[in-house]
């Protein structure tokens, strides 16, 4: 029986979420199903009419506003845990080879569910399923419990230069 992995993609640079929207691309085109939660975000990203042109790739939403600029509320709070649930499901059921958790260290960040949570469903999932998780600030315990750790490092972006995110490129 083919093992799965555990991936993340963090730090500071452009590409973790396009690292794994690229790899879920590669994996539909080899006939795998794919399913891709995203924390945090709500808004309508390019990415989520993917399923209208790939029927083997689910993508859904846990974000409840941007909080970036505010405190997280019991309501962003209660949408991340029922997230969570559901990549659990994905993670657990033996449907999907891979299971990407889009932004799932901003979460923990915030605090929105604990690690303890996201290092349990790991554990508990299809042994054969492979998993991403995305985002800034990953902590030291799920590094510890990854096999695959990439840090995309920012050395030029031009956000800094006014460039705010663009449909196709960043959004
Ligand atoms: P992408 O989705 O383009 O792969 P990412 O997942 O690596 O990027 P995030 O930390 O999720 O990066 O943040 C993406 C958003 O933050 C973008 O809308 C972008 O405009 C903005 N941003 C600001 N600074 C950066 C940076 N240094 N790297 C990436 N995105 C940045
Ligand atoms: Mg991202």
């Amino acid at each position: 029986m083919e093992r799965g992995y555990i991936h993340v993609y963090t730090g500071n640079g452009k590409g973790k979420t396009t690292a794994a929207l690229g790899m879920s691309l590669r994996c539909i085109c080899a006939g795998k199903q794919v399913f891709f939660g995203q924390f945090i975000k709500d808004w309508s990203y390019s990415e989520l009419k993917a399923g209208e042109f790939l029927p083997d790739f689910e993508i859904v939403q846990f974000g409840r506003g941007c909080f970036i600029s505010r405190d997280p509320t019991e309501e962003d709070r209660r949408a991340a845990c029922e997230g969570l649930i559901r990549c659990s499901q994905a993670l657990q059921s033996g449907e999907y080879d891979l299971v990407v958790l889009d932004e799932v260290n901003v979460a923990l960040y915030y605090d929105l569910f604990g690690v303890a949570d996201v290092i349990d469903i790991l554990e508990r999932r299809d042994p054969r399923t492979e998993v991403v998780l995305t985002g800034r600030y990953a902590p030291q315990e799920i590094i510890d419990v990854a096999d695959l750790v990439t840090e995309m490092r920012e050395i030029k972006h031009y956000f800094n230069e006014g460039v705010e995110a663009r449909a196709g490129i960043e959004c």
